[in-house]
């Protein structure tokens, strides 16, 4: 994820270009760049950094070109430098695209590039787009430039698997610019004679409020005073302009109230994108970056999980499925205690450390003191260079986009549809035969994952009803059993981090272990029940809760046979081993919900920090 933006018109487009970066710069920022067309020559300035670096590079100022693109970039696919920076041109350099998204089929089509005889020169998936669009232009028969051009992008298109909204420039046609979406945002803006392209409408909101809204697979061809539009087969077809009436600061949140609403909603689409190719519908599981071998899996006598706070949960999450189909004894710790107590670790460990920002302290100390005890680590992360996957041996990316609100929910579900993943990865290296039908199942139901958010997504109005009812308590209490208790755990740090109120999550066994001792007329209860096996057993707590006055809200996707619950929000049905990722929105959604009923900041809570880059 990242912010594009382009300009045609009579104006310099640089300034115009600069000024919708900085205004996209919280979709992602470790590197810009921008490309104008002058004497019908392409000029691309870029660099590592942000924007107003960017905007400090000698020359900059001196591109006259009244037509660009510009790019502010979220590394997916190669460490953030000025050589991965966008815009990207193909070899000739006559052909300049920005992209935003991720290419999941690059690496062969890369191959299939090189075999052309083309050279690559940075480690991005999106070079293989002008590359491609090249060799296309170069084969295409059709006389017409512009068409030519169109056909080109559209046969490129035709090849790429994954997401992108692509802004094209070309030499060959230097006062046109073509754009193309599909599943990432691109909107135009238009005047009788310019035109403003972005990933989003407050970045230009400024210079007009009459929009095109593209939809996916779209082309337009667009030039000062014409936009036409083209579909999928390259029929020319007419878009309505659509006048927005939208406040600046309202739309940057694409229309959510909150960075985090628009987070938890993105959830089918991070989790798409953490997905890519990594699982197929035909059982292949591939994760970029890993060579692990049968002897060295089966030489571990311990994996270690070590991670902080969400991450930490998703880590729980990750250990049932991993200790089960690697049979290695598999343990989650919490890095600030991991890194003081002397773990036992050799080189006969391997530790997985997850942060979503790669930044976190703990983590990065855990890292280094296993590496010097010889483990081998992998870390997963968000973001792309960060220092966490400098020093680990082995990194996978979550690839969820980046998180903008302090309070974790999008990258804490695609932590654990990894961390399933990598478990699924580890079975096929350890051929493991004895769960091969399970793991086919359990590769099924993760594909149908971000479908079966999307239902989670539409539920909304009971969660609402309950927080609207219970945001004045002072304590809460999360129960269940098995995945459902490190839901339980993951859905009370978000109360406590966005509603400051006071909640604990127990192993619903142990509620008669002490807990029920504080269980009174009308406190809250928030039930989890995903597991058939445990279901029973669950309800039971939960009856010994109501039976002393607690007010219950249940999260489940079983039957619950006679037993009459006050309010229960069902959910899809799924793999138990992977349930959190469902039965954590409605807590996610809860605490939101709380949060605003209190009047809350709920994107920057009190005393909280995104990255957690201190002790
Ligand atoms: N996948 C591309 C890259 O890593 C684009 C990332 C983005 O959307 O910023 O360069």
């Amino acid at each position: 994820m990242c912010g594009i933006v382009g300009y045609i018109g009579n104006k310099k487009a640089k300034p115009i270009l600069i000024n919708g970066l900085l205004r996209l710069e919280y979709r992602g920022y470790d590197s810009a760049g921008i490309a104008t067309i002058e004497n019908d020559k392409i000029s691309v300035i870029k660099n590592k950094g942000r924007v107003a670096e960017l905007d400090k590079v000698p020359g900059i100022n001196d591109l006259q070109g009244t037509i660009g693109i510009a790019h502010t970039r979220w590394a997916t696919h190669g460490k953030p430098s000025t050589e991965n920076s966008h815009p990207h041109t193909d070899m000739s350099k006559q052909i300049a695209v920005v992209h935003n998204g991720i290419i999941e089929n690059y690496s062969e089509l890369r191959e299939f590039l090189q075999k052309n005889g083309y050279t690559f020169y940075s480690q991005t998936d999106t070079e293989v787009i002008p590359n491609l669009i090249h060799y296309y232009y170069e084969k295409e028969s059709e006389n017409d430039k512009e068409l030519k051009l169109l056909k080109a992008v559209h046969n490129t298109c035709q090849d790429l698997k994954g997401s992108y909204a692509l802004e094209i420039i070309s030499s060959l046609l230097p006062d046109k610019m073509i754009v193309v979406r599909k599943d990432s945002p691109l909107v135009i803006g238009k005047s009788a004679t310019e035109k403003y392209i972005s990933s989003d409408i407050p970045a230009i909101l400024s210079y007009t409020k009459d929009f095109y809204l593209l939809n996916d697979n779209e082309y337009v061809i667009l030039s000062k005073t014409n936009a036409d539009f083209y579909d999928k087969d390259l029929n020319k077809f007419n878009k309505p302009v659509e006048n927005i009436a939208w406040n600046a600061a309202a739309a940057e949140k694409e229309g959510y109230a909150d960075f985090m609403l628009k987070e938890i909603f993105e959830q089918p689409k991070s989790i798409r994108e953490t997905i890519g190719s990594r699982l197929t519908q035909d059982g292949t599981c591939n994760i970029e970056g890993l060579n692990f071998t049968k002897e060295y899996l089966e030489s571990l006598n311990r994996i270690y999980i070590v991670a902080c706070g969400t991450a930490m949960h998703a880590g729980l999450a990750g250990k049932t499925i991993i200790e089960k189909y690697c049979n290695v004894p598999t343990e989650v710790d919490i890095a600030s205690e991991f890194r003081y107590r002397d773990p036992l670790i050799d080189e006969k460990t391997l530790v997985i450390f997850i942060s979503q920002s790669g930044e976190t302290a703990d983590t990065i100390a855990a890292l280094k003191l296993s590496k010097a005890k010889g483990a081998k680590t992998l870390a997963v992360s968000n973001v792309i260079g960060s220092s966490i996957t400098r020093e680990a041996d082995y990194t996978i990316y979550t690839h969820a986009g980046p998180e903008i609100a302090v309070a974790s929910t999008k990258a804490y579900t695609s932590q654990v549809v990894l961390l399933a993943i990598l478990a699924i990865y580890f079975a096929k290296v350890l051929e493991n035969k004895k769960y091969e039908n399970e793991i086919k199942e359990l590769s099924r139901e993760i594909l149908e994952l971000p479908s079966k958010l999307e239902e989670v997504l539409k539920n909304v109005k009971p969660i609402k009803k309950f927080a609207k009812k219970v945001y004045t308590e002072k304590d809460m209490f999360f129960l269940g059993r098995g995945v459902d208790y490190t839901a339980a755990l993951e859905g009370s740090l978000k109360l406590k981090e966005i509603s400051y109120i006071h909640s604990e999550a127990y192993a619903a066994g142990e509620l008669k272990h002490g807990p029920i001792a504080l269980i009174e007329n009308g406190v809250t209860v928030i039930g989890i029940m995903t597991d058939k096996n445990l279901v029973e057993k669950t309800i039971s707590n939960v009856q010994e809760v109501i039976t002393r006055g607690a007010k219950t809200l249940i999260i489940s996707n079983q039957d619950l046979g006679d037993h009459k619950f006050d309010n229960v929000v069902t959910i899809p049905e799924t793999n138990p081993l992977i349930s959190p990722i469902l039965s954590i929105v409605p807590l996610q959604l809860f605490s939101y919900y709380i949060s605003k009923e209190k009047g809350l900041d709920v994107d920057k809570p009190r005393n909280l920090a995104k990255s957690v880059t201190v002790e």
